[in-house]
């Protein structure tokens, strides 16, 4: 991801963005950081780039003319295809302003998505308008106050959306899970000594266990909420309304549970059980199918911009697909049935591969895909999203080999929206329980990391069908429908 920040002070954002954790995805190429001194671009002999406003008022507006030049700069040469050729789209590019849209985790999650991201700082009293009309796509604002310039600004939007980029906390996949913790804030936490000014660190935390643990944090942390956050607590409560709607019927809305599980949803509507989330980080729909009449008037009251807005959405009821398809002009469908895995306990290992990671006696290991087999990953697995997903996919680092004797032999993956899918064993190593063994593998780690592990399984793949019954995961009934462009 590359950030390119226009400033009349790119000293300040230079010197301060070299450090730490971004300093080392700078440095390592994780992410790009350019700043572009809007001073270079004055035309005026003096480089002035500041005059008085019309109308009369204190202070000085930074002018039209070098912002613009500056800013195109940068769209130039972003918005250029490989081969020279002009891209006719605008580059992303916020203002930093008091008078923008306050700053969060999910337009941080947003932002991260961009390949650039323009970030045009103000000075004195701001900007001539009409460049702004010409150049910005987002107003941004990080609080109810007024700052005398845009930088600190920026760097306060670079810091939360570089943590978001696959690769800057170095905790790939496990990244997905992170949240602004499902709309809840952190518990307290406790370093040694145990006992400090004669404050003893809740017993709970040193009993170890983590069952204990988890639920003394989440209460802590509801709590918590509710004292200081009274926005955000509602908006956790009415998540867990819906969740407790459909775990009426878990194994059809498995997808749309996890999504609140993971804290990675967004409600968009909640009407007489019928609910519509939107998935932050990948962008998906999920839709319902609670209420008698919900396929009657499945888009009825979905406000208008998200109409637009959606590219896939997964509906949880057969009737109507046509008409819906219609409706949000969603050409293609796939049809899948969702696989859940339900218990608590992880499956057993025997001898399908070494927890240790050591070989087993067949020389398999369990263990990421390596860069250097990307592309049989690629020329193996034919995805319906197309090969631009799986690319992203794997430099997302969502993929899980199974070597054998250090060969490749097949690879399982974690969608962007967080099922597990893209499983697939080389044709020389099949018959071996290499899937079993990449699958268990993979549930094993959800589970660690306290997710309820599920897959969607088209209807015709009966090997995988079959697999899904012998590891002991549930089906759902009914099918649910993806919908895409
Ligand atoms: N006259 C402007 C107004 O009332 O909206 C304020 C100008 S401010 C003194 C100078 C610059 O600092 C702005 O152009 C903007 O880029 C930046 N800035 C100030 N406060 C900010 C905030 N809360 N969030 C984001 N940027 C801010």
């Amino acid at each position: 991801m590359n950030f390119h920040i226009l400033t009349l002070f790119p000293e300040m954002i230079d010197e301060a963005m070299n450090k730490s954790i971004i300093g080392r995805a700078i440095e390592n190429n994780t992410i790009s950081l350019e700043t572009v001194n809007i001073r270079d671009f004055s035309t005026n002999k003096h480089k002035k780039v500041d005059d008085y406003t019309y109308g009369g008022g204190a202070g000085m507006l930074m002018q039209a003319q070098p912002v613009y030049d500056a800013w195109m700069s940068v769209n130039e040469k972003v918005s250029s295809n490989s081969d020279g050729n002009s891209k006719s789209q605008k580059v992303r590019t916020i203002y930093v302003t008091p008078q923008g849209t306050p700053f969060n985790q999910n337009m941080a999650k947003d932002f991260s998505k961009e390949e650039n991201l323009v970030i045009i700082c103000g000075h004195y009293e701001g900007i001539d308008e009409r460049v702004l009309e010409e150049t910005v796509t987002d107003y941004v604002s990080i609080g109810d106050y007024v700052l005398t310039g845009g930088e600190l600004a920026a760097m306060i939007i670079v810091d939360a959306v570089s943590r978001l980029v696959p690769g800057v906390l170095h905790n790939d996949i496990s990244a997905e899970t992170e949240s602004f913790h499902n709309n809840l804030l952190e518990y307290p936490q406790y370093s040694r000594p145990k006992v400090w000014m004669e404050k003893e660190v809740p017993q709970v935390l040193l009993t170890g266990d983590s069952k204990k643990i988890a639920e003394w944090r989440l209460q802590e942390s509801v709590k918590r909420t509710k004292e200081r956050r009274m926005d955000l607590y509602e908006k956790y409560e009415e998540l867990q309304k819906c969740k407790a709607v459909m775990l009426k019927q878990k194994l059809i809305h498995i997808d749309m549970i996890e999504l609140i599980n993971r804290g990675r949803a967004e409600l968009i509507y909640l009407k007489d059980n019928e609910i519509l989330l939107k998935d932050l980080l990948s962008d998906v729909y999920f839709h319902t199918d609670l209420s008698d009449e919900a396929h009657e008037k499945i888009l009825e009251g979905m406000p208008e911009y998200e109409l637009d807005k959606i590219k896939c959405l997964v509906i949880h009821q057969n009737e109507n697909v046509g008409k819906i398809q219609k409706l949000i002009r969603l050409n293609d469908v796939v049809e899948c049935y969702q696989a859940v895995y339900t218990l608590k306990e992880k499956l057993a290992v025997s001898s399908l591969y070494n927890v240790d990671n050591s070989p087993t006696k067949d020389g398999l290991v369990i263990k990421p895909v390596e860069l250097s087999d990307y592309e049989k990953v690629k020329s193996n697995y034919k995805s319906y999203d197309g090969i631009e997903y799986v690319e992203r996919r794997l430099s997302e680092g969502a993929f899980t080999g199974a070597y054998v004797n250090g060969k490749l032999a097949g690879f399982i993956g974690r969608h962007g929206e967080g099922s597990i899918g893209m499983l697939c064993v080389l044709p020389e190593y099949r018959n071996k329980k290499i899937a079993m063994a990449l699958e268990t593998y993979l549930i094993n780690k959800e589970l660690e990391e306290g997710m309820i592990p599920y897959g969607q399984v088209c209807l015709d793949n009966v090997p995988s069908l079959n697999l899904q019954k012998k590891l002991g995961l549930y089906m759902s009934k009914k099918s649910i429908f993806w919908l895409s462009e």
